[in-house]
């Protein structure tokens, strides 16, 4: 199974979404190989949530989760709040570690709580240095330098990465970092790597689907 994580970070307004999954729901896509999972802002769950309502295919994640459970956190969107919304929950990425100082301590309470609500964390490092919490089933790994820059890391470099994080036989590994319909088939082509996780290659239908049709 491989997965496709689209990230959408703060971009899409409503009808932007609702176009984004019109148009991709059009396309021919064959998703029995794949497991697809779209990321969009928090205010565009639950609209996406009524538009996939008979689509078994596409899976919703946010990309964070409150480190608090609930209460007086104005602002704050808890796993607790989103149980039976979304399926996964992108937790780590570096963004939210360097805009918004989330340290290991916080990103580990997150995971909890994404547990304890049923929701998958997709919990991201920067490299082998970084920490991961415990039952954690899926790690994306993203190298800051890559990320939206045009520069992706190689294959050899993104398994060197992965043999020093020393991960269980069960967890996926994902690459993330300057994925583009170009360079997507040489990860998807290496069996140490389970799949993608999208930025800017995600935010237009087109494009997406030409990534994941490789898949
Ligand atoms: C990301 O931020 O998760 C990401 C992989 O971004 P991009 O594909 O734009 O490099």
């Amino acid at each position: 199974m491989r997965y496709f994580i689209a990230n959408w970070k703060a971009n899409k307004n409503l009808n932007e979404a609702l176009d984004w999954i019109d148009k991709f729901l059009n396309l021919p896509s064959r998703y029995d190989r794949i497991k697809m999972v779209v990321c969009p802002p928090f205010h565009l769950i639950h609209p996406l949530k009524l538009k996939l309502r008979d689509n078994k295919f596409i899976s919703l994640g946010t990309q964070d989760v409150s480190v608090f459970e609930s209460g007086n956190y104005t602002g704050e969107v808890t796993a607790k709040s989103l149980k039976g919304l979304i399926d996964y929950a992108i937790i780590g990425h570096s963004e939210r570690r360097k805009y918004f100082q989330e340290s290991d301590e916080v990103l580990t309470k997150k995971v909890q709580l994404a547990l304890k609500y049923e929701i998958q964390p997709v919990y991201c490092v920067r490299g082998e240095k970084d920490s991961i919490p415990e039952n954690i089933k899926i790690v994306a790994y993203e190298p800051v330098y890559a990320i939206g820059t045009g520069q992706n890391e190689d294959v050899e470099k993104v398994i060197e990465v992965k043999k020093k994080l020393n991960l269980s036989e069960k967890v996926s590994f994902l690459y993330g970092g300057s994925i583009t319909e170009s360079n997507a088939q040489d990860y998807l082509v290496n069996s140490y790597i389970d799949g993608l996780l999208i930025g800017g290659s995600s935010l237009d239908p087109d494009e997406f689907f030409k990534i994941i049709k490789l898949g």
